[in-house]
This record gives structure tokens, sequence and C-alpha cells, in this order.
């Protein structure tokens, strides 16, 4: 190519070529090693530049200097968290969406951008059985939705028992109680805590031997203060076991008090629902209030994208949007900020569009079912190697014990420092446990066997 140096069109090939180099070595790069931050700091650190520095020149070294400190998140060996890799399309579809700096804060803003939500997030309800009616925001991931989701919760419920929450706040309001599971994750408590409802609104409800909630357990805990404003919020994939709330139960059960508004957190496991060999595990997904899922989870879209949805539209306007004089097209319903905690935003859309359109509904529940048989097969050659694992693998996450607490500490850092694959570690029900997450679509049967032989080879030679 022959761009003038420094030129946009320069700078993005230079890019897009270092993207494609990176892309393409990570079947192969170490997908994690102790990263130097010493070197790190040296290579990107210094005093503020005083003065300009050619283009070029500042990509050049960015490529360079951070090479060392990449993390093959977006590879098929990465089995840390729930991270999902970034499929094709949808990594390109970012792309534009950055090249194109679109600010997807309302139709006015971008067309394209209000327009791709609106049509993806149809998509998405239809997928993971969601009803068509439903509102949809994008926001930046589970955190950001169960936030929205629980505002508007705490919206709903006060209202109903005759408080504004959004004019008079909660100093003097109704008390409002939160169920939810002791398994919950812990992103909805900062979510209480951010919306004025605390930590110590939480009625914790017990969770049965996998870590979904006891059904029995709540029915006590809900018939407690049943006139009290209750937001029951419920959870589809525990992070640690995968293990999915029974929804139709729980939801049946909240029903039976005075104001209820379920809100259901599956940032991960709700994609089960577009799979009919998991299905089963989201059965009366339907009758929830809100639900949070992320995209760049198991639909593999890039960092980062998460959805909130609410069955009733206007309250979930009601307590998330704003509107100014100069804001044409905000504040009526329909406008995409009016369902987020963001108002310029990136356009999450395009990638969202672009990974349904490169899956289609067969390709996600061969994404969901594929990784779900990958989990298995992870758990099955572990097992075969003399290694307990711990959870029913209902989806896809994996618990591993390796004898002890120790151990198991010593199998995850030595897995850790020697690169072929990445896995975490957890504590759950007092044990330290390897925890293993596969919500890659590029994820081989090579990939796991390979992931399997180095960690039992690690494990055998401590
Ligand atoms: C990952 C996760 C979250 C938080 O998601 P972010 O996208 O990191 O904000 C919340 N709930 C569950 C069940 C999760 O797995």
């Amino acid at each position: 190519m022959t761009d003038e140096p420094g030129s946009v069109a320069d700078l993005i090939r230079t890019a897009a070529e270092a993207v494609i180099d990176y892309r393409a070595g990570l079947p192969h790069r170490p997908v994690a090693g102790p990263a130097d931050r010493a070197a790190l700091l040296a290579a990107l650190g210094g005093p503020l530049p005083a003065g300009p520095t050619s283009p070029d020149r500042v990509i050049d070294d960015l490529v360079v200097a951070a090479d060392p400190g990449l993390v093959a998140t977006a590879g098929p060996r990465f089995f840390g968290f729930v991270i999902g890799g970034s499929l094709p399309a949808a990594t390109a579809a970012d792309i534009l969406a950055v090249g194109w700096d679109q600010v997807a804060f309302n139709a006015i803003s971008s067309p394209a951008a209000s327009v791709v939500e609106e049509v993806a997030g149809g998509w998405c309800k239809q997928l993971l059985g969601i009803p068509a009616s439903a509102s949809v925001g994008f926001g930046t991931g589970a955190q950001s939705a169960n936030t929205v989701g629980l505002a508007t919760a705490r919206h709903q419920v006060l209202a109903a028992a005759g408080w504004d929450v959004e004019r008079d706040g909660l100093a003097g309001s109704p008390r409002v109680r939160v169920v939810a599971s002791v398994e919950r994750h812990a992103t909805v408590d900062r979510s209480l805590r951010l919306l004025g409802l605390g930590n110590a609104s939480v009625r914790p409800v017990a969770a049965g031997p996998q870590g979904a909630i006891d059904i029995n357990d709540l029915a006590k805990v809900l018939a407690d203060e049943p006139t009290m404003p209750t937001i029951v919020v419920l959870q589809t994939g525990n992070v640690n076991t995968g293990a999915c709330d029974d929804l139709r139960a729980a939801i049946g059960l909240a029903r039976t008090v005075e104001h209820s508004w379920v809100h259901v957190d599956g940032a991960f496991g709700l994609w089960a629902a577009a799979c009919p060999q998991t299905r089963a595990l989201t059965d009366g997904i339907e009758l929830a209030d809100s639900w949070c899922t992320d995209a760049h989870k198991w639909l593999n879209v890039p960092y980062d994208c998460g959805l909130v949805f609410c069955a009733d539209p206007s309250a979930h306007v009601a307590a998330a949007s704003y509107s100014a004089a100069y804001l044409t097209g905000a504040g009526t319903a329909g406008s995409p900020s009016d369902y987020v905690l963001e108002s310029s935003r990136r356009a999450r859309g395009f990638a969202v569009w672009a990974a349904l359109r490169e899956l289609g509904e067969t390709g996600v529940a061969d994404l969901v079912a594929r990784c779900c048989a990958l989990a298995r097969r992870f758990a099955d050659g572990l097992a075969a190697g003399g290694v307990e694992i711990v959870n029913d693998v209902v989806l896809n996450q994996v618990l591993a014990d390796f004898g002890s607490d120790e151990r198991t500490d010593a199998v995850i850092d030595a897995v850790q420092r020697e690169g072929t694959c990445w896995l975490g570690g957890t504590t759950w029900r007092g044990r330290r446990l390897m925890r293993i997450s596969v919500s890659n679509h590029s994820t081989t049967e090579d990939d796991i066997d390979r992931s399997v032989a180095a960690v039992l080879r690690l494990a055998a030679g401590l």
C-alpha cells in the first residue's frame, strides 16, 4: 500500500494487519504467562510527552510494547472466568463501529446504530425466549444490565406501594426487600448498593447442592414479610457450577406476595435458552419481569456488551430515561438511551447484529451445545486421570478438586505459568477448586485434549 505515512488509511491498515497477525497466532502463542510488569511499564511508561509524536510511530510502538502483556482470551484455550472469544464477523463489525465513530445515543445521533439495536435486540429476545414486547437496552455488561433491571424493579415495587422513587428518593420510602440466593453473583450486591437499597435489604435464600436456589427455602423467606415490596433476583447460570434456578417454580412463588418484581441474572446462562439440548434449564423464563445477559460472554462478541430486557417498557423508561430541552428525540419511549445508564455510548449493536447473522439460529444453538459437550469432555478427561469433578456439568462450567486446597491452588498456578491453557480458581462451599469455563466458538476437541493432558502432566509433576 502507498498510503501517506501517518494518514488514517496508513494507521488503520497497520492496526488491521497487527490484529490479523495476532489472531492468526492465537492457537499457537502461550495463552498467558506471568507478565513482566516492570518491562511493560518501561515500554509504555515514561513522562507525559511534551509534544506530538507522528501517529504511525505511536501505533507501531503500541503494537510492539503491548504484545508481551496481552492475554489470549480470544483464543481457543482460555478457560478462565466466563470469557467468550470474539466471532470473526462480530470482531470486524466492532472495528467498523469504532471506525465509524457512531454515538448510539438515539435515532438522531445515529439512525443506523439505533435501528441495528432494535433489530439485534429483537433477535436476542426470540433466541432467549423473552417476550417480543419487552424493551431492550445495550450497555457495558451484566453489571450495568443488572443495575438497570434492579432500578426498574425498585421503581415498580415502590410505585405499587404509592411511592415515587424517581422524585422522592429513598428517604422515608416504604422498605423494599430483595430476595436472592446466597449464591447470587456479587455484581447484584454492587447494584443494590448503587441503588441505595443497600446490601442489608437482601433476604438470603439457601442454595441446593448444585448451587441453584432452594425452592422450599424461597417459599419460607417470601412468606416472612408477604406485604413488603419485594424484588426477587433469580439466576440462570451459577458462575461456579452453571446450575440454573427453577424459574417456573420460583416465579410462581414470587407472584404469591403482594408487590413483586422478578429479575433474572443470566449473564452467560440465559443462552441455554437458545439451544434445544439445554433449553429446559430456562423453563419459565418468559414469566419474569426483567432479564440481564451478556453478549460478550457466550455470544462471543468483543468487549464490552451487556443487555437488559424489561417486560414492561414504560417501567423501564420511567426508571432509566432522562430528558433535556436540547436533546431532540430523547425522553420519548423508543430512544435507545432510555434503557441504559449511559448517554453518549459506543454503538454496540453492530457487533451483536453481525454475530447473530454470522451464526443464525442454528449456529447459536450449535455454539452452546458444542461448549457444553467440550466442558463435559474436559471433565471426563480429568476424571479419567483421577481428578474429582465436584459439580454436575449441566452447562459449560466445570469444578475440579485435586485432593486438597493447597494442591488444587498449586496445580492452577502451574497451569497458568505453563501457558498451554489458562483457567482460574474459586472457593465454593469452603473448598478451593479449579474452575473451567468453555465459552469460545473456536475451541476444538483437540484444544480440550491438549489442555487436559497439560493439566494432568503438571499435577503429576508436583
Ligand atoms: C459475569 C457475570 C456477571 C457480571 O458480568 P459483567 O459483564 O462482567 O458485568 C453477572 N452475573 C453473572 C451470573 C455473571 O456470570
